[in-house]
């Protein structure tokens, strides 16, 4: 099945229950008209110019309409390349030529302002770009009028011709250890993937999933949007951006069944003085992931009634998901790994040196093999063939897998500490400091240090009203606790991590900026 089969078949089964609901907006779809408008959009792009294999960049924050693209493409063939609202001119630029975009979608709110200045700025630069198309304005209504220039028969006919294998989609990764590259999925990395999402979260056409996390990152798109779809249940939209406020309202007033977040949102959401004001008691269900999730905000979750939360690991090149918690998982295992394999996945931790498979319980590097891993990365064959050996991705993530299966994530290969000869894990210092009682959230990271190669220096969020911790007094919480070489030698109080807008914490920027200000 390609995506546009499989919205065709669910659209038919279940054509009255609600398929997606845009809060902000104040829309609602069904399934039936959710496939209307799908089509129309598809039959528009046709008659514009749009053809099977073409690239359609889409530019802008959560909204139904990003919905509407993102299968409007998948039905008639073109490749939809999600590009990020926070890039820059630089970055537009690059990803508008790299991808050889010749459609470029972007956000209403983007026409007046200066998301526009970048856009014309280098428009004229990309020569595949043939038109931009603001959603919403008259351009969006002028291109939705050319549609009755195609057929209904027209349409089905270049759906008929797609093949599962074929490429549909361009993500470029996070970038959160250099610069964002672009994995290219085909129909059936990213529906499978979704599919055993909705499965292993137990999605019927009852549930309702809050989705505050961006669709033009595969959480948001394929965790969120296709897990759905495949399922008839319905997608909510809180908010064009995240809104910890705005997430926990659509929850309480859409009666969501599923909430999904990176752990730094549901911390945001959790730690929100009016938190208890609202009702999220038909969460069931969730998803968090993207990075470590820590033990405590699992169990503080599952203690507000989300008793099937789920943890996911997985990366942009393998469509996303490798390893999820099963609903009914023990508490241990829902706090202490990140699942166990997916349906009809191979996973394996190998010694980084050697490549050789390592015993279960010995940390090594991660790797993931079968339906899920990219096509490749887009027009970049050195990378791929750097990144996929024998249809395995290598991950550069740190594992151990346990006796039972389960998973654990210790840390990125790039922020593993060695300090002093010792190899160091930070994320196994980060869930000791989550313990103190002031901490509200930690990251540790390693600086250069003339004497053991590297050192360790803890950046901290203080919870309201606690005094900024000092290095002596973090070391004597430590003491006693953890080994000396784990004991991180500085501290930095701040308000914020540095972030990616995926919500991920750029370690290699903190470490630039903690190696700068220690000279
Ligand atoms: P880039 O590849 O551009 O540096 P990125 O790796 O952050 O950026 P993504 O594909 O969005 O880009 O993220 C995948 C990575 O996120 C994984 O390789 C892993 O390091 C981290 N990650 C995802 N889920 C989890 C999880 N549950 N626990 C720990 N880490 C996770
Ligand atoms: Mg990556």
């Amino acid at each position: 099945q390609t995506i546009g089969d499989n919205l065709d078949a669910t659209a038919a089964r279940f054509p009255d229950r609600e398929a997606l609901v845009d809060v902000s907006q104040g829309r609602r779809w069904t399934y039936a008209a959710l496939l209307a408008d799908v089509d129309r959009l598809a039959r528009a792009l046709l008659a514009i110019g749009v053809k099977t294999g073409d690239r359609v960049g889409i530019w802008a924050p959560n909204c139904s309409e990003w919905t509407l693209v993102q299968y409007a493409t998948a039905k008639m063939g073109a490749i939809l390349v999600n590009i990020n609202p926070a890039y820059r001119a630089h970055e537009l630029h690059y990803v508008l030529g790299q991808a050889g975009i010749s459609t470029l979608v972007a956000a209403e709110s983007f026409k007046s302002s200066n998301y526009r200045e970048m856009i014309d700025e280098v428009r004229h630069d990309v020569a595949s770009l043939e038109r931009v198309i603001y959603i919403g304005t008259d351009d969006w209504d002028s291109t939705l009028a050319e549609a009755d220039r195609v057929s209904a028969t027209e349409l089905s006919g270049i759906q008929a011709a797609l093949k599962p294998s074929d490429p549909i989609n361009i993500q470029y990764t996070s970038g959160t250890t250099g610069f964002p590259k672009g994995a290219t999925l085909s129909h059936r990395n990213i529906l499978n993937n979704g599919f055993f999402v909705g499965e292993l979260c137990r999605y019927t056409e009852a549930d309702r999933v809050c989705i505050p996390v961006p669709f033009y990152h595969c959480f948001g798109m394929v965790m969120g949007n296709l897990a759905c779809t495949t399922h008839g249940a319905c997608m909510v939209i809180p908010a064009p951006g995240f809104d910890p406020t705005a997430t926990l309202k659509a929850v309480q007033d859409e009666q969501c069944t599923s909430l999904y977040g990176v752990p730094t949102m549901f911390i945001a959401e959790w730690s929100l003085p009016s938190f208890a004001d609202y009702d999220i008691s038909s969460v069931r269900t969730g998803i968090m992931a993207g990075s470590p999730c820590p033990a405590p905000l699992m169990k503080q979750l599952i203690a507000s009634g989300i008793e099937e939360m789920t943890i996911c690991y997985g990366m942009t090149e393998t469509s996303p998901v490798s390893t999820q918690n099963r609903t009914d998982d023990t508490f241990e295992q829902k706090t202490g790994t990140v699942g166990r394999v997916h349906p009809h996945l191979e996973i394996k931790i190998v010694d980084p040196g050697t490549g050789e498979t390592v015993r279960r319980g010995q940390a090594g590097e991660f790797l993931t093999k079968g339906y899920s891993v990219m096509l490749g990365y887009w027009e970049q064959p050195d990378k791929t063939a750097e990144a996929i050996e024998d249809g395995w991705m290598h991950t550069g993530d740190l594992g151990v897998m346990h006796d039972d299966g389960y998973v654990e994530i210790t840390g990125r290969i790039k922020d593993m500490v060695i300090r002093g000869g010792e190899n160091v894990y930070p994320r196994e210092i980060e869930e000791f400091l989550y313990t103190h009682p002031d901490i509200l959230d930690a990251q540790v990271i390693g600086v250069p240090d003339s004497k053991y190669g590297e050192e360790l220096c803890a950046w901290v969020r203080m919870r309201e009203g606690a005094e900024p911790l000092t290095a002596e007094a973090l070391r004597e919480f430590c003491t006693g606790q953890l080994a000396h070489y784990k004991i991180p030698r500085y501290v930095e109080v701040v308000d914020e991590f540095p972030m990616t807008v995926t919500g991920k914490i750029r370690k290699v920027e903190m470490r630039e900026l903690t190696a700068k200000r220690l000279g």
